[in-house]
């Protein structure tokens, strides 16, 4: 799966409480304000009903927002339908409305800081806001505030939300290149580099669980007579051989999934791969090792079918028993198990 996409999952686990209780915080505030306002002379307007109705929406669609780009969008949405309604509300106030539209967007410009995953997202949502709650305005704050302390407030503000935004983007990347990397770690082989047993054990379970529409098949391979190859040609050549088989097996197919089970056993998922096209591979990876300059590695390969839901431990069972059987048959060779 593509980095990015990990990261916006990521991304979304970690919205996904400050979230839920920012929407229904949205959702409150607004009509809360119309009540409490003495300002405002009739709080249950038709028009204050619309408007509402439209914090609702912007709501639900942020709430069911399936990506994280999505919900990016959805949440600025949000943000600017809460300015407007605000807007609107400070509109009906009269000239003394004038004192609420900077608190609104302060409170937006901190509120907001640590709720989208890219600067640009975050300045957007400021930019529409701030437009919102000023636009046709010539001043930020009545003329009794001192324009100089109005100045001083709106840029700390925003030097305080804009590098909260960075510091917070920054990290979120961070733990997910940390998770990934760990995640990596515990999927990969450290000698061959290839899927290591947990992770192939997991794509065969998973593949074993949806094999009803095509065939899935795993085969289990062990190089022959390793050991002696360990100790004519010492450890170190053993593990070379290791990893040349492991290269060999993954530039078979890219069809194919593939993995070292432990020591000199490697496992092959081959998915809606047919037993004809699957021997055909197995017999290419044969000649391929058969043609290695210094020596020549064999291997025994026991290959079962999946039935499907079946428990894949039934499958290894399989498998190495007729692994067992190739073996016994002089190994140098593939046993498929019925
Ligand atoms: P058979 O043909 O019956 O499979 O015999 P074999 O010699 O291949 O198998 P055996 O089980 O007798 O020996 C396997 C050897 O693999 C023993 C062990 O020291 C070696 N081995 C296991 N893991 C590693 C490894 O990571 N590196 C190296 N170099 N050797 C390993
Ligand atoms: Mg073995
Ligand atoms: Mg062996």
């Amino acid at each position: 799966m593509d980095d990015e996409i990990r990261y916006e999952r990521h991304v979304k686990r970690v919205f996904r409480i400050p979230l839920l209780v920012l929407q229904p915080l949205l959702l409150v505030i607004w009509p809360l304000s119309l009540v409490s306002n003495p300002l405002i002379a009739d709080p249950y307007q038709l028009r204050y009903l619309g408007i509402l109705a439209l914090l609702l929406c912007s709501v639900l669609l942020l709430a069911r927002a399936r990506s994280a780009r999505l919900m990016s969008l959805a949440f600025t949405g949000n943000i600017w339908v809460i300015a407007f309604a605000f807007r609107v509300q400070i509109n009906d106030c009269g000239p003394l409305g004038h004192y609420w539209n900077l608190p609104i967007a302060l409170l937006i410009t901190l509120g907001t800081c640590g709720m989208t995953y890219r600067i640009s997202a975050y300045l957007i949502t400021l930019a529409g806001s701030w437009l919102i709650l000023f636009i046709g305005l010539d001043r930020l704050a009545p003329a009794t505030m001192p324009g100089q302390l109005v100045a001083i407030l709106v840029g700390v503000t925003l030097a305080i939300g804009i590098a909260y935004n960075y510091v917070n983007s920054h990290w979120m990347r961070r733990t997910f290149s940390l998770k990934e990397r760990y995640r990596l770690m515990a999927e990969t082989d450290a000698l061959t580099g290839i899927a290591n047993r947990r992770k192939l054990l997991a794509q065969l379970e998973e593949a074993v669980r949806i094999s009803r529409d095509s065939p899935c098949h795993f085969a289990m391979l062990d190089i022959d007579n390793f050991k002696a190859i360990n100790d004519l040609w010492g450890h170190q050549t053993g593990d070379e051989v290791l990893v040349a088989l492991a290269d060999e097996i993954s530039h078979l197919d890219p069809v194919l999934s593939v993995g070292r089970l432990g020591g000199e056993e490697f496992g092959i998922l081959a998915q809606g791969v047919d037993q004809a096209r699957l021997d055909g591979l197995l017999g290419e990876l044969r000649t391929r090792l058969a043609r290695r300059p210094r020596q020549a590695i064999t291997f025994s390969a026991g290959v079962t079918q999946a039935h499907p839901g079946e428990p894949i431990t039934e499958l290894m069972r399989r498998s190495d028993e007729a692994l067992y059987q190739a073996k016994r048959q002089g190994k140098d060779r593939v046993v498929w198990s019925s």
